[in-house]
């Protein structure tokens, strides 16, 4: 009886595994033409000021509108699309995007937002990858300094000096450079300086360590000493509840974005963010709802 169930088991597990493998074939071959189709969005989250409690800009985040699966998230795709450098293009298509829809919210607002965009390793390692970014910048007509880009970690360390040449390049052309998802790291601290960083993003991960305060509290507290030592910007990922925020503001954190405030949304909802309360005042307001 119990051989039978074990059988079952296998079954079961192996059909479950099967049908992941066959929705990853399918996604790899309706991944060649979803940009065509145009079933690719990008929602944006907002990103918080902690010391003026403002509105700092958006995080611009892919979407895929799969006719048959619906909406999916890029943790499924962004790997295929890297494999078969189809990033390339639905990465251009993101830099254009999210620089447009910043432009056209700053002018109607009268604001000064800035909008993050992921950047994978197979854009970086382009060798028209600065030209490209300078275009679209160019072409948008937002400043170079309204353009923050998200590098993470691993990214960089996969041929550090020439990462550090380029992102040399980008800001001294005064695009932002952000390190992503900055954890417990394996840069060492003389790889950190050489970065030339306006940004980085404590990755969700390191928050959870804040809910032990007499433990490994601390060390969230050092890394955010360190970063600020070395004169970069800070921004807190995956803010979820009150105890995270209120231990954020107890110290140095700059900026805050997360579920607590506000999810990621479509393009036509942020607009309905700035205009229900118009424009700065209305996001303050939120932050001082939030956290006083
Ligand atoms: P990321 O750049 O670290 O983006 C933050 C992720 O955390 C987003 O997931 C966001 O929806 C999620 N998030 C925000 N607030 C919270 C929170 O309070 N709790 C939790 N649990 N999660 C939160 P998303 O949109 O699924 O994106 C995942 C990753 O995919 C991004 O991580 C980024 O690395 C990558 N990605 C997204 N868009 C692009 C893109 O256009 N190009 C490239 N190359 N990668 C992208
Ligand atoms: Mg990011
Ligand atoms: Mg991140």
């Amino acid at each position: 009886k119990a051989k039978k169930m074990g059988k079952n088991c296998y079954y079961f597990y192996n059909d479950q595994f099967k049908e992941a493998l066959n929705r990853q074939n399918m996604l790899r071959t309706m991944l060649i033409s979803a940009m065509n189709n145009q079933e690719f969005l990008l929602y944006y989250q907002p990103q918080y000021e902690i010391p003026t409690r403002r509105l700092r800009g958006f995080e611009a985040l892919l979407r895929w509108n799969n006719p048959a699966f619906g909406l999916i998230l890029p943790v499924e795709f962004i790997k295929i699309a890297e494999e078969t450098k189809q990033i390339i293009p639905l990465g251009k298509w993101v830099i254009k995007n999210a620089c447009e829809v910043c432009k056209m919210i700053n002018d109607k607002y009268g604001l000064n937002l800035i909008v993050s965009v992921n950047i994978s390793l197979v854009q970086l390692q382009e060798k028209d990858f600065f030209d490209t970014i300078m275009e679209t910048v160019k072409h948008s007509g937002i400043k170079p300094s309204n353009l923050e880009l998200d590098i993470k970690e691993n990214v960089i360390m996969e041929n550090f000096d020439y990462m550090v040449s380029v992102l040399k390049k980008l800001k001294k052309a005064g695009i932002r450079i952000a390190l992503d998802d900055f954890g417990l790291s394996n840069l060492s601290l003389s790889q950190l300086k050489r970065l030339p960083l306006d940004m980085v993003k404590l990755d969700k991960e390191l928050l959870n360590y804040i809910e032990y305060p007499n433990s490994q509290g601390a060390l969230t507290d050092s890394i955010i000493d360190l970063i600020h030592h070395l004169d970069i910007e800070m921004l807190a990922e995956g803010v979820e509840n009150k105890e995270q925020v209120d231990y954020l503001l107890k110290g140095n954190c700059d900026n805050i974005q997360g579920f607590f405030f506000a999810e990621p949304v479509a393009r036509e909802k942020i607009e309905e963010i700035i205009e229900k309360g118009v424009s700065e005042n209305e996001a303050q307001s939120r932050m001082i709802q939030k956290i006083g």
